[in-house]
């Protein structure tokens, strides 16, 4: 069956629409949206695209985890397919642009792509994953972790939402029966191609329209917790203090300044600090902090941790305090394909686009599909680099910027 492309997919207004259209499943009051995985707003959202895709005469499925593809059928006898697209699910109160963005982009490119030179050599496949952000229940990248085989059922089986309800439950009211489970494994994609916004303001400053990412950051997780003795503020002297809490300030310090020496492009935060008792006049006993650590080099963060940590043991065990440092997180750092970020580049250049190269702090469904096959991820500017907000903003000239941009790199790879 043919193709038929609407012709209001090739304006430029219509994508500002798609993106209005989209962010109506599971409007929030602030102007946000909230699509959680396997919600009533998430189902929808789901199945409206599928509609879309349909009524254009895209092949459509679902994966048993909820995974949407629309196919534009290759007129190449290979079985590989050429996979982009992004994430449907949001955080709450998240913004209209993170993931939505990467699906319209993706499926308005492939339409213009039809409507310009018919079918392609290779197949291209638009997805709208499935969840990405772990907003509902303790997991990130369900979607993308199950085509490239790294989850299955078994990691889900004891996990609950804070409702207290239970994934595979969720996943059947949304009609995917775990019992019905079949592998969504896909040995047939070939590459991934995802858009998204930036989330951060490195573009607007420095007045691009779009970013060639060329790192994801590995990042670390870690609770530290340092055990001094808790004792009376008035008649403890200093020397004979065990205070949890001066000691924490002094590592805070020391693994703050490190960052720099170490290279400048490591980042560390400590965003979360509990003290023991947490009472003015009292001398601490514990502190308890986090510690996130992101670089795009796995040297570099097994460099920093070995200098942090031996400085740590070092200012606790001079204090007499006790010190145990528990990792929870460790995501390797992922490089992008470089063949096809020259490409992007080569054809931003031609096109008079403004671009950069950038290293994305952030995790993306990409880092899943970049250790199995050769992924590209692009950017565009996210206004002062706001996201997960309701505030979250891209100009609609940006968005087409983007999509311009995908659309030929698609060509160039599918044709
Ligand atoms: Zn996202």
């Amino acid at each position: 069956m043919a193709i038929q492309v609407n012709k209001q997919f090739l304006d430029k207004d219509q994508v500002g629409n798609m993106i209005e259209w989209l962010a109506a499943f599971g409007q929030t009051e602030h102007g946000g949206v909230t699509r959680l995985l396997y919600s009533h707003p998430w189902l929808e959202a789901q199945h409206a695209l599928k509609n879309k895709m349909d009524q254009m005469k895209l092949q459509t499925h679902f994966d048993s985890v909820g995974n949407l593809f629309g196919r534009l059928q290759g007129t190449d006898t290979s079985e590989k397919t050429i996979l982009t697209g992004s994430h449907i699910d949001t955080v709450v109160d998240g913004g209209k642009y993170d993931g939505a963005y990467g699906i319209i982009a993706s499926f308005v490119a492939v339409l213009r792509l039809f409507e310009t030179y018919g079918y392609p050599k290779k197949s291209i496949e638009v997805v709208s994953l499935c969840e990405e952000e772990g907003s509902r229940f303790p997991l990130t990248f369900w979607g993308s972790r199950n085509i490239c085989g790294e989850y299955t059922l078994d990691r889900v089986k004891d996990i609950k939402d804070a409702e207290g309800i239970e994934f595979l439950e969720a996943m059947k009211f949304a009609g995917f029966d775990p019992h019905a489970y079949t592998s969504p494994v896909r040995g047939d994609i070939e590459r991934f191609i995802e858009i998204h916004i930036e989330q951060g303001m490195v573009l607007e400053k420095n007045e691009n329209q779009v970013g060639i990412v060329s790192h994801i950051v590995g990042q670390r997780r870690y609770t530290i917790r340092i055990k001094g003795e808790s004792n009376h503020a008035g008649t403890t002297p200093m020397q004979y203090r065990k205070d949890a809490v001066t000691a924490a300030s002094r590592l805070i310090s020391f693994l703050t300044e490190k960052t720099n020496e170490v290279d400048p492009g490591l980042v560390a935060t400590v965003g979360r600090l509990h003290v023991k008792p947490n009472v003015p006049n009292v001398v601490a006993g514990e502190v308890e902090f986090s510690l996130d650590i992101r670089h795009h080099q796995e040297r570099i963060i097994d460099q920093y941790c070995g200098e942090i940590f031996a400085e740590f043991e070092r200012v606790t065990k001079n204090q007499e305090m006790e010190l145990s440092i528990s990792k929870w997180m460790d995501v390797k750092p992922v490089e992008m394909d470089v063949q096809t970020g020259e490409l992007a580049r080569k054809i931003a250049s031609k096109k008079n686009i403004r671009y950069q190269s950038l290293i994305s702090g952030a995790g993306h469904d990409a880092q899943v599909f970049g250790d199995v096959c050769p992924t590209t991820l692009l950017f565009v500017p996210s206004q002062q680099g706001i996201s997960h907000s309701p505030s979250e903003f891209t100009s609609l000239d940006d968005l087409e910027v983007g999509i311009d941009l995908l659309t030929e790199v698609l060509y160039k790879l599918a044709y």
